[in-house]
């Protein structure tokens, strides 16, 4: 489904393509670099605020462009940890943003190391097993300026809670794509929204702290191993051979182990230590022993950080977490062959962390009344 909105979000807009606009409509291009500078280093939410700009220009900007593109209409918090911000696109439609915020030691929660969780698509085609972001199928693409416009999301709340001490400060210290949908089936809004955030124009966001997450996309892995600017990538792998990980994730027919390696491999090779394979641990399904050790194998070529994710609990569906004992079995198979493993005891267990959980219960919430009308 295609979504085409009545006016551009102007977060969609490069430094270059404003001015152009402006141009053409017969403004001087400079205006486009003080249009950033209000967006992106002071963070306006309204065009009324840009007050070194003339009056008819701003009812011009704001004809043509949507300043709103996500509307933030919920939060859910998980103590000082998580914040998970519900966002509403102009269709409607829903998509989930997190805020985790990492706890340091001698340090308040204010000034924790904050990573942001973006999502990509509104649901997702790939339909994996376990996770609730596929369970109603793909709805559509986020924009360029949707991706863009979560980013900006989080600086409002994020400001507001620890104001900056000048606007060159960033409001949070990652980006990992790893929210709804499947980051690399939606390749060119992707890479358009993750340059402008890198730009210095923009929030001047550094590639190394911003990590894409795949199910296992063969030929766009090859595609951003090609990319000028080096992004992280993170690889849902959930299964150490075919076998087990063809049953909980359907896109493994498509892109089996012997062809995603290999691509992954020609990543880890041009991009060095950038490189991390997720995987889930789901009791009986992908936990044994023998899947520890193969796992090892596969990091220890790739040269991969693997990162551990006990399952979390998705209604409706019937996986379980394992116990403490069989995860830290598990790790300890890794830790012994020397594989760079870290487990996440993530505290958002309790707000449905598990990506697509929060949007579905909403969209649950919000059928009678569609069903009615
Ligand atoms: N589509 C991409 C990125 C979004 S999914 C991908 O699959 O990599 C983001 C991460 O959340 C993936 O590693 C995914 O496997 C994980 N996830 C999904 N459902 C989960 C669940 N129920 N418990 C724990 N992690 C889950
Ligand atoms: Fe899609 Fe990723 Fe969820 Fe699989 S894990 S259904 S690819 S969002």
């Amino acid at each position: 489904m295609k979504y085409t909105p009545e006016k551009k979000p102007i977060y969609g807009e490069t430094l270059d393509s404003l001015a152009q606009h402006l141009t053409a409509a017969g403004e001087k291009p400079f205006r486009a670099r003080q249009v950033m500078e209000w967006l992106y280093k002071r963070r306006v939410g309204s065009w009324d605020e840009m007050t070194n700009l003339p009056k008819p220009l701003r009812a011009w900007l704001a004809e043509q462009f949507d300043i709103q593109p996500t509307r933030h209409v919920l939060t859910k918090e998980a103590g000082d940890v998580t914040d998970k911000l519900l966002l509403q696109l102009g269709d409607g439609s829903l998509i989930e943003t997190v805020i985790i915020r990492v706890p340091q030691e001698g340090v308040g929660i204010e000034h924790s190391r904050k990573t942001v969780c973006v999502s990509t698509q509104v649901g997702c085609a790939y339909g994996c097993k376990f996770c609730a972001s596929g369970l109603d199928g793909w709805k559509r693409d986020l924009s360029t300026g949707e991706i863009v416009s979560q980013l900006l999301q989080v600086c409002f709340v994020e400001d507001a809670r620890t104001p900056r001490a000048r606007p060159e400060i960033p409001s949070f210290d990652n980006i990992v794509v790893m929210g709804m949908g499947e980051p690399l089936a939606n390749y060119d809004n992707l890479m358009a929204a993750l340059k402008i955030l890198n730009s210095d124009w923009a929030l001047h966001f550094g590639a190394r702290r911003i990590t894409v997450s795949t199910s296992g996309l063969v030929p766009q892995i090859k595609r951003l191993a090609d990319e000028k600017v080096q992004f992280r990538l993170a690889v849902s792998l959930h299964g150490a051979t075919n076998e087990v990980r063809q049953q909980i994730m359907p896109v493994n027919k498509k892109w089996p182990l012997e062809e995603l390696i290999p691509a992954v491999k020609l990543f880890a090779e041009k991009h060095g230590k950038m490189l991390t394979l997720e995987y889930i641990l789901i009791e009986d399904i992908n936990d044994m022993i023998e899947q520890a050790e193969r796992l090892a194998e596969i990091a220890i070529d790739l040269h991969a950080h693997v990162n551990l994710i006990p399952y979390n609990t998705v209604e409706g569906l019937p996986w379980k977490r394992p116990s403490l004992t069989r995860q830290n079995k598990f790790l300890g198979i890794l830790k012994s062959r020397n594989v760079s493993v870290t487990i996440r005891r993530e505290k958002g267990h309790d707000i449905n962390a598990a990506c697509g959980q929060l949007r579905l219960q909403e969209e649950e919430k919000r059928q009678p009344a569609a069903d009615s009308q």
